[in-house]
């Protein structure tokens, strides 16, 4: 079949099953928004979808800790057995805060509320599974697809769970989007590059002989040194490393003495390290204990630096992005190009992942979104 014919089959098929499930989808979206569940307790979620799946003839694989799953759609097909897998990524968990929102819909569960719109997009992935499911049984698949419901990426660590479960295993590509609040229902955002920052944690503890304020010569004046570190080294930064990087350190806690007049002998600050590029983030940790080493040693003080690993950047694939792009631009008809919005500087955990895209459909179902017939598509800066 030649390859636009195919892809017009498709599309014919996709506007017949979301006339049939679109009610369907919607009421999932709105239980799984009463039923919120924080990270790595998605267990009602996760057995919700994997029930729903399995009633299509799926036969999803439910990750070790028993939230999250991986279901294969199209592998038993010869002969595309061979080719790499295409997975579809989304996340379940919601986040510790009070709904206060006055829908019938609205949170049951005290202190969780689904407001990074996760339970959008789980309910999307278990549409697009069931579409895929059914292409599959009638032999309209042309290749494999892998599902992957990710749990905890607000607490990080559900990406890794993943993978150690061997979820990207024969992945070629994967594709994920998020809810973005500046976009309108039926517009769909699409990045090239970088996305998201990556997030790590550093600590500082510093030392040195304390004294009388009246004689700050004879101790290592560890106040003075603590704030050369703290204003230097992000200055340092941006004279040792790419701009285009964003590589940044910013404190948000520090701490040392207790009274006017003393010079204490210890002290410590703790900040955030973010990055939008690998090779910066990769190289960020020796280059900061670098600085601040030579910072406390023209002062004379012991420094002691702590350097976590949190979520590392998430870059999209050049090829990926032109590839939903492009599939976008053809479902919905309507175009409007525009460039992305600013990128964010807050972590998410996609970037355990290579490629990820971002997107929005408000809680109108998928068959509104794709009647209202516009998309911006936003290429790299
Ligand atoms: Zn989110």
């Amino acid at each position: 079949m030649a390859g636009d014919e195919q892809g017009n089959d498709l599309l014919a098929g996709l506007d017949v099953f979301l006339a049939e499930h679109e009610a369907e989808l919607i009421e999932f979206r709105r239980d799984l928004h009463r039923h919120p569940e924080l990270a790595f307790k998605e267990h009602r979620t996760t057995r919700r979808v994997a029930l729903r799946l399995a009633a299509a003839g799926l036969r999803p694989v439910i990750l070790p800790k028993g939230t999250g799953m991986l279901v294969d759609i199209g592998s038993e097909q010869v002969p595309y057995t061979d080719r790499p897998v295409v997975a579809l990524r989304a996340d379940m968990d919601a986040l510790p805060m009070t709904d206060d929102k006055d829908v019938p819909y609205r949170s049951t569960v005290p202190d969780a509320c689904h407001a990074c719109g996760h339970d959008v997009h789980t309910t999307v992935l278990l549409g697009a599974g069931l579409f895929l499911a059914e292409q599959a049984a009638a032999g309209q698949l042309p290749g494999r697809v892998r599902l992957v419901f990710q749990p905890a990426e607000e607490a990080g660590g559900g990406a890794l769970d993943v993978l150690a479960a061997g979820g990207m295993a024969s992945v070629g590509r994967i594709f994920a989007l998020h809810c973005d609040p500046r976009l309108d229902a039926g517009q769909l955002g699409v990045r090239s590059g970088a996305i998201t920052a990556a997030c790590d944690r550093i600590q500082v503890r510093v030392s040195g002989p304390g004294g009388h304020t009246a004689r700050p010569h004879l101790t290592a004046d560890l106040v003075y040194a603590l704030g050369k570190i703290l204003t230097e080294v992000p200055a340092a930064l941006s004279r040792r490393v790419d701009p285009r990087s964003s590589l940044s350190l910013v404190w948000g806690r520090v701490s040392a003495g207790t009274v006017a007049n003393a010079i204490p002998d210890e002290g410590m600050a703790e900040g955030t390290v973010r990055c939008l590029d690998d090779e910066a983030w990769h190289s960020a940790p020796d280059l900061l204990k670098g600085l601040i080493d030579a910072v406390a040693s023209s002062y004379g003080i012991n420094v002691e630096v702590n350097y976590q690993r949190y979520v590392p950047p998430t870059v999209n694939d050049q090829a990926s992005s032109a590839m939903i792009s492009s599939a976008a631009l053809d479902v919905l008809a309507d175009v409007r190009r525009g460039r992305a919005r600013h990128r964010r500087r807050g972590p998410g955990d996609g970037g355990h992942g290579d490629h990820r895209a971002v997107g929005r459909r408000r809680d109108r179902g998928p068959a509104a979104a794709r009647r209202d017939r516009r998309v911006t598509t936003a290429a790299i800066p």
